[in-house]
This record gives C-alpha cells, sequence and structure tokens, in this order.
C-alpha cells in the first residue's frame, strides 16, 4: 500500500489515463477525488458507479477544470470530506485537429482554456491547500512529448504542453520550500479514447506505431504507473522533472 493514509484528487477521470491513475492509486490506498465533467463521458450516476467500481475509498468529485469555482468547489469537497489534500494529478486534456492557419478563435481558447488554464488553476488551488496544510504533497502535470516535440496540426494543444512544461519547471522551484514535489509525465501513444481514429485505422496504426522503436503504443495502466512512483514518499526527492513514457518515441531523432 504505497499511498496509504493519502488523498488525492485527478482531474478528468472518465476515461482512459486519468481512470487508471484514479484506479492505481485506489488501489495502493489513496482517497481519491475521481473528477468528471458534466456533458462528458459520464453522468453523475455513472461516475458514482465508476467509483463504486474502483472501490470505497473512491469519491467522484464533479467539476469542469476551466472554470475556477468548479476546482474550487472539487477540492473543498475533498478536504470537507477527507479532512487534506497530499497529491493532485492534473490530467484532464482536449485536443483539435487543424492546420494552423485555420485555427479559429475559439478552438484556440477551447484547447487554452482546459488544457492550460485548466492545469494552473487546478494546481494552484491544490497548491494553496497543501501550502496551508504545511506538510508537504505532490504535484503530477500530465503533459505530453509534444510539451517539446513539435506535431504539426495540433498547434495549440503543443502550445499547452510546452506551457505546462514551463509551469511545471517554475512551480518546482516556488514550491519546493513548501516541500511539494511537482513533476511532469509526457506520455508518447498511448491507447486511449483521445486517440480513437488511429487505434481504429490500421494504416494509421502502421505508420503511428512505425515512429516508437518499441513498436506499440503504450497502455493508460503504464503511465498509472510512473504516476504511482511520482505520487509516493519514494519520490521525495524527485522534483522539476519531466518523465516520458513513449516507447523511446523522442529519441527517435531520425525522424525528425
Ligand atoms: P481521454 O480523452 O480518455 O481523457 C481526457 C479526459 O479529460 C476525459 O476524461 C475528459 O472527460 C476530461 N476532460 C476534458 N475536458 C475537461 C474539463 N473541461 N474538465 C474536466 N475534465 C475534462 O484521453 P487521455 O489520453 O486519457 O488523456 C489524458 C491526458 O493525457 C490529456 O491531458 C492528454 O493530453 C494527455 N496525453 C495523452 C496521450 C495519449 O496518447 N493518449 C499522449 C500524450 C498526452
Amino acid at each position: 500500500m504505497r499511498l496509504k493514509g493519502k488523498v488525492a484528487i485527478v482531474s478528468g477521470t472518465s476515461s482512459g489515463i486519468g481512470k487508471s491513475i484514479c484506479e492505481r492509486f485506489a488501489a495502493e490506498g489513496a482517497q481519491v477525488g475521481m473528477n468528471y465533467r458534466l456533458g462528458g463521458k459520464l453522468d453523475a450516476k455513472g461516475a458514482q458507479a465508476a467509483a463504486a467500481k474502483m472501490g470505497p475509498n473512491v469519491i467522484p468529485v464533479e467539476g469542469d477544470v476551466s472554470k475556477r469555482s468548479d476546482v474550487e468547489r472539487m477540492i473543498q469537497e475533498m478536504v470537507q470530506k477527507c479532512g487534506r489534500l497530499d497529491i493532485a494529478v492534473s490530467n484532464a486534456g482536449i485536443e483539435i485537429k487543424r492546420p494552423f492557419i485555420e485555427v479559429t478563435d475559439e478552438e484556440w481558447n477551447k484547447v487554452l482554456s482546459v488544457n492550460l488554464y485548466g492545469a494552473f488553476v487546478f494546481t494552484q488551488i491544490a497548491a494553496r491547500q497543501m501550502v496551508k496544510q504545511g506538510q508537504g504533497g505532490k504535484i503530477i502535470y500530465i503533459s505530453s512529448v509534444h510539451e517539446d516535440i513539435p506535431l504539426p496540426e495540433y498547434t495549440p494543444y503543443c502550445v499547452t504542453k510546452g506551457g505546462i512544461r514551463m509551469m511545471m519547471r517554475n512551480n518546482a522551484i516556488e514550491l519546493a520550500p513548501h516541500k511539494i514535489n511537482v513533476n511532469n509525465i509526457a506520455p508518447g501513444a498511448i491507447a486511449t479514447p483521445i486517440n480513437q481514429s488511429v487505434l481504429d485505422d490500421p494504416e494509421a496504426m502502421k505508420k503511428a506505431t512505425s515512429d516508437i522503436p518499441l513498436r506499440r503504443f503504450g497502455t493508460s495502466e503504464e503511465v498509472a504507473n510512473v504516476a504511482l512512483f511520482l505520487a509516493s514518499d519514494e519520490a521525495d526527492y524527485v522534483t522539476g522533472s519531466t518523465y516520458y513514457i513513449d516507447g523511446g518515441m523522442t529519441q527517435n531523432v531520425t525522424k525528425y
């Protein structure tokens, strides 16, 4: 039980990586706030059922990360129910594929508000709670290999992930005096709903996996393994780092 006695909140847990992180944290003894957003993949009933499946220590918390008042309420809810907050995983994210010269203001603002403003507000409010408690904490951002590697036709997405990289590096320094560790996980190609169109297209899969030295997509459970390490006491001396989980994709320099 590597997270026994800890209280965590994970954003964007209706599917994919966030869901696996929730499951893994709960299995390791944490009380976990499972954030979902109305109008997303789960309604309140679906979120209750998903949480119950993960165990009695999983608490569904509704809220849109791009709204400060929602995030304040979500974190308050966890603190009221569990008495504290030790771990925050900023995972919620969206992407829109569009050539740069065609991106609209609406598309730009939508991606920026969920991925970058959402990550800012979620981790800022979590950090304030951790600072108030005075016992440290762990903040983990789920960024992407595209915090560093360009991805044509996904400019707003790449901008948000590059921004998260700098937010993490800055916060690692600012929050270190409070013993709050701040790190990024940068997944490569992971088999989740965000990649459904590629997963459903054998030709696209062949092309995508040919760029990955390990020649396969990763699983959301493999991302959760690293999140568990970063959330645990084992990572007390780890801060300001990005952990790539990409089957070697970022090292495949011949492609770029
Ligand atoms: P996913 O689509 O299954 O998960 C995204 C989650 O974010 C969903 O549960 C969705 O409901 C939630 N969400 C979206 N907008 C929200 C909002 N405003 N408020 C709260 N929740 C919101 O895809 P995933 O692959 O599990 O993505 C999780 C994270 O991992 C994202 O930040 C994504 O950019 C990142 N990532 C994924 C991959 C990959 O290959 N799957 C690669 C790199 C980075």
